[in-house]
């Protein structure tokens, strides 16, 4: 008889893992698709079709090397739908003595599964995924007494821990950080590289889906799947990023173009957030591109990739554990307004918006800059309350898990932590949009008009945000610029633009 069952959740399908170094007999794994993970927001179709593949595939793979597996798909008979019911009815079903699962990332199934373990009566243990290369706690500890957690300090101290692109105890390149030379508008000058893709056939897992009547978001050209949905693909992802995009990658990294959805960017966040491939060998692939050919990548490129992947994701993780339950309740504004209906359909006049919407419900992605400084600054500008804005993010991206959605989006991008995240709200005016994007030049509103007709919206918003919110940033060093600026204004002019902003607050599913 089998004595040990171990579990294996859809984002934890690391064929690295020490559990698989050998075939044991006694040991049987489980995975299953569950109602309570297709319903706790409504997903995007893409990323519901992209879980199951890879956990089907995951599962496919690890069976034909031997291993013991149960896998419940979402339409069998029997599967309970929930977590807690199937594993305790597999336990009972089998006689399992001894159960075993892998830390999860988000809190909620955490919490069910300690609830889980004090309820059996058999012995239990929680281990390592190992894939991140920091634990849950140190952020928390890093920034120990500390009310703002500055990223760049967390980032250096990984650079020297894990002795990335270092001389020595210094930075390569003298510098940490080559932020400011990463702040091209894209006009044409390079060819963008096609986007890698594959063309998996998804048709069973759509079909289940269909069956199982589970209500998804979005759309997709079912012939043309195109996400990495095994380790196989996502190392073929990553090779492809580190050979084409990669030489580019920092320069563009925060520009935005009508024509172009993914830019330089890897498109590898499913991938790593489902732990296909892991942070520390695609850093490895980075730095050993780099140093094949230092003449075609330079190291503002490398350093700006792995920034985000060793600095922000690791950070992000660290302070969703540092900081769980009370952050997903935060919201330091009191802003209480509803998203907007165009965030759904993308039919607004305002070409960042439309550009930034409508890609997202087709592709089920949209680049940082977009999620930031587009979708998320005006959700902020509009006051949204933020477990609105939480929700349109965790459901429509294909890697949004809630341990680096929630800490994105109430965090950086809607400023409802006060300042843990960030030192200042990411707020910008259309001149932020015209300055890293060609939005503007094709718009039915005029970037360069705060107040009248057609008057970019972004504009009249954005002083009617920091009017509003004076009490809680004015003392903030680093917006006091704003309220200088703001207070040379003449009261004619202050009138006219709070004027207009309450007009667009007012009439916001028409704009
Ligand atoms: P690239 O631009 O090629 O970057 C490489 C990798 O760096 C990414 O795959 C990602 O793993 C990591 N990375 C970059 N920026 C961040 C960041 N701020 N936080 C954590 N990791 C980062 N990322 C998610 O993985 N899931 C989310 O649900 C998510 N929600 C976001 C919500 C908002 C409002 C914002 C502003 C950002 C969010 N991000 C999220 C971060 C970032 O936008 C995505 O990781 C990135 O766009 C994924 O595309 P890519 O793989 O092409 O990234």
């Amino acid at each position: 008889m089998k004595k040990t069952l171990r579990l294996i959740l859809g984002d934890q399908l690391n064929e690295r893992h020490s559990w698989f170094s050998e075939v044991n007999k006694d040991v049987v794994y489980v995975m299953m698709e569950m109602r309570q993970e297709t319903d706790y927001v409504t997903h995007h179709i893409q990323k519901v079709t992209a879980f199951f593949s890879a956990m089907r595939a995951f599962s496919t793979e690890m069976k034909s090397k031997g291993h013991d597996f149960i896998y419940l798909r979402i339409n069998d008979d029997g599967n309970e739908q929930s977590l807690i019911k199937n594993i305790k009815k597999i336990i009972s079903e089998y006689s399992f003595e001894h159960f075993e699962y892998l830390l999860p990332d988000e809190y909620r199934l955490d919490e069910q599964l300690k609830e889980l373990c004090e309820e059996i009566s058999i012995s239990t243990q929680a281990v390592d995924t190992e894939h991140f290369l920091t634990k849950r706690s140190d952020i928390a500890e890093f920034f120990k007494g500390k009310k703002q957690f500055l990223m760049e300090n967390f980032y250096r101290k990984m650079r020297r821990d894990h002795d990335i692109l270092m001389n020595g105890k210094d930075p390569m390149g003298e510098k940490w950080n080559f932020d400011h030379d990463n702040r091209n508008k894209y006009k044409g000058e390079v060819p963008i590289p096609p986007a890698y893709s594959y063309k998996t056939d998804v048709s069973e897992v759509i079909k289940d889906i269909e069956d199982a009547k589970i209500e998804t978001i979005g759309s997709m050209d079912k012939d043309n799947f195109h996400w990495p949905i095994n380790r196989k693909q996502a190392l073929q992802f990553a090779r492809y990023f580190c050979r084409e995009l990669l030489p580019y990658f920092g320069t563009y990294q925060d520009a935005m173009h009508t024509e172009e959805k993914f830019l330089f960017h890897s498109r590898i966040s499913f991938a790593l957030n489902s732990k296909l491939i892991s942070p520390k060998e695609l850093v490895e692939k980075v730095i050993e591109a780099w140093e094949e050919d230092k003449e075609k990548i330079n190291i503002a490129q490398v350093e700006g990739y792995i920034r985000q992947v060793i600095g922000w994701r690791e950070y992000m993780r660290g302070i969703y554990w540092a900081k769980m339950p009370d952050y997903a309740e935060l919201n330091y504004f009191g802003h209480d307004r509803k998203l907007p209906d165009f965030y759904w359909t993308g039919k607004t006049n305002m070409k960042c918006m439309e550009k930034s919407i409508k890609q997202s419900l087709s592709e089920s992605y949209a680049h940082h800059i977009q999620r930031l400084m587009v979708t998320g600054n005006f959700a902020l500008l509009n006051m949204t309350d933020p477990a609105e804005v939480d929700k349109w993010y965790l459901g429509i991206y294909i890697d949004a898990i809630e341990w680096v959605e929630i800490t994105n989006t109430r965090g950086m991008s809607q400023f409802a932590d006060g300042g843990i995240v960030g030192s200042k709200p990411y707020l910008s005016s259309a001149n932020y949009m015209h300055k890293m994007s060609n939005y503007c030049s094709n718009c039915h509103y005029d970037h360069k008009k705060k107040t009248g007709d057609k008057a970019c919206p972004f504009n009249s918003l954005y002083w009617n945000f920091y009017n509003t919110h004076r009490d809680k940033l004015e003392k903030n060093q680093r917006v006091a610029m704003m309220y200088r600026t703001w207070d040379k204004k003449s009261n004619e002019e202050k009138n006219e633009l709070l004027t207009q902003a309450d007009y667009y607050l007012n009439h916001v599913d028409d704009l």
